[in-house]
């Protein structure tokens, strides 16, 4: 059975993070270059993808992971190309016991201490706030305060950052470059996986025993907050159905394009 928290707060020692003394601006010549690499990475691999990204932007590249099959993939490959990276989880409070847990399981096996970064307030702090738990009523806000400000506020000092995304996960990944310019968090953003397919990734994780979520293997293809994911039924092909379901709302808003600012993902 899936367990689920409202975990404590985190009193693991803060993890040393390395910061730019200044932010990257998208300058012509900055874009121009992104646009090229990204052109050059198309046919590369996940691992050569994050080689070039380590060369180009570390100590200033950063992972954003929620330790999903995809996030674990790269946390496999960063183990051996890069394992320094400084790799992060937007920690909600409301993560599955297992996604927690598999956090220490790969501090352990691959050495790399994913940093959970919470969100101001805990989880009884927040509900308080609020008249009581704000994913029933505006999963958006929510989502927008223990989401998108974190990682707002741990994209500061960095140069780029990785994530996990594929292309045939939605249609909103669907336009994601290999390389290209984040402009909702200004950043430099990589996806080594982007065209990879879900098969890939799996074979990848039995081939290499990468460790995974165990709730994969009890019908949640897909893993975010507790209150927010279910698991999915025969029947249901798409691998996502399974968050924020019977509510409209298909993503946290880490990767959807913002419309209005033209190409940024
Ligand atoms: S996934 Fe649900 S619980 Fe988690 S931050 Fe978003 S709305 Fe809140």
């Amino acid at each position: 059975m899936p367990t689920m928290t409202s975990s404590p707060r985190d009193s693991r020692q803060r993890i040393s993070v390395p910061r730019a003394p200044q932010q990257l601006e998208p300058t012509p010549e900055l874009l121009a270059e992104l646009s090229a690499a990204s052109a050059s990475l198309e046919s590369a691999t996940p691992e050569e993808i994050i080689t070039w990204a380590h060369e180009r932007f570390a100590p200033y590249l950063t992972m954003a992971t929620a330790f999903g099959p995809e996030g674990c993939v790269i946390l496999s490959m960063l183990a051996k190309v890069a394992p320094e990276t400084y790799v992060f989880n937007l920690d909600t409070g409301y993560q599955f016991q297992q996604t927690l847990d598999l956090r220490d399981r790969i501090a352990e096996k691959y050495g790399i201490e994913v940093d959970m970064l919470q969100p101001e307030l805990s989880v009884p702090e927040y509900e308080a706030l609020h008249g009581g738990p704000l994913y029933k009523t505006d999963p958006n806000q929510c989502c927008f305060d223990r989401k998108i400000k974190v990682l707002r506020q741990a994209s500061e000092g960095k140069h780029a950052w990785m994530s996990g995304i594929r292309r045939d996960q939605s249609a909103d990944r669907a336009q994601a470059a290999i390389v290209g310019w984040d402009k909702k968090f200004n950043l430099v953003k990589v996806s080594p996986l982007a065209n990879w397919s879900k098969s890939d990734i799996w074979n990848r994780i039995l081939a290499e025993d990468v460790l995974y979520n165990p709730l994969h293997d009890q019908g949640y293809p897909s893993i975010g907050c507790w209150p927010c994911t279910r698991a999915i039924g025969q029947g249901e092909t798409d691998d996502r159905a399974g968050r924020w379901s019977g509510t409209g709302k298909t993503e946290c808003g880490l990767h959807t394009i913002q419309e209005s600012d033209g190409s940024g993902i």
